[in-house]
């Protein structure tokens, strides 16, 4: 489908808008520097969090192409970014028994009804099969939603219950169970104030128990500290 769509559509790179491919090799290799993002304002609980570069220059309109304007076809270069920083950050972090489970940030239910698809977990089913394809036992797993009526909190504990009460996600309950001794990464399109990703972390990290590895997170970019 993607072979013919090339041989229909004129193609041009989503980042600087030169013909050719939907990412050219210049701007697809300004998301091939993982990093640890820092936030300006270092939200406190802040998971461990690797961008696969800087949320500037023509990575922007590449990855609002990709959000807002429906070009679908960039997950596959989007997702290559975001599975090599979920390499990046998994690196280093002893797992208990070695798999990874990427954990999409939900998006608001607004903005799924005005996209009228979920681009995050277009992101992360590109990026899960890029790593199996590399060997890596990975699998995606949608742990957390969107809040809506208040969850039933009888059988949470009271750290499950006061995660949960906190803002903006739950636990999914058809997902009550954890992948106890897995590690697991948040996953998501862009960093900011990083506000978003501690909350999802926070939720994640009270139902995991103490014994838990970290909630560690993965993005395509972050927003740079400095302007520019
Ligand atoms: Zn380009």
């Amino acid at each position: 489908m993607a072979a013919l769509a090339d041989l229909v559509l004129p193609r041009t790179c989503a980042g600087c808008a030169l013909p050719g491919r939907v990412l050219c090799g210049r701007c697809a290799s300004l998301l091939a520097r993982p990093r640890l993002a820092t936030p300006r304002r270092v939200p406190w609980g802040f998971p461990p969090t690797v961008a696969a570069g800087a949320y500037r220059g023509p990575v922007r309109p590449a990855i609002l192409a990709f959000k807002e304007r429906g070009r679908a076809e960039l997950a596959r270069p989007l997702g290559t970014a975001l599975a090599l920083s979920v390499v990046a950050v998994s690196r280093g972090v002893p797992e208990r028994d070695g798999r990874l489970v990427l954990v999409p940030v939900p998006s608001s239910r607004a903005a799924l009804r005005i996209r009228g698809r979920d681009h995050v977990r277009e992101l992360t089913r590109s990026a899960v099969a890029e790593l199996r394809a590399a060997g890596l036992p990975v699998a995606e797993a949608r742990l957390l939603r969107r809040r809506g009526r208040v969850q039933d909190s009888a059988a949470l504990s009271a750290a499950q219950r006061r995660a949960n009460l906190a803002g903006t996600f739950e636990l999914d309950p058809r997902c009550r169970r954890l992948s106890a001794g897995a590690l697991l990464i948040l996953v998501d399109d862009v960093v900011t104030s990083g506000a978003t990703l501690t909350e999802a972390a926070a939720v994640l990290t009270g139902a995991a128990g103490p014994d838990a590895p970290p909630v560690l997170a993965a993005v395509v970019a972050a927003t740079p500290r400095l302007p520019g």
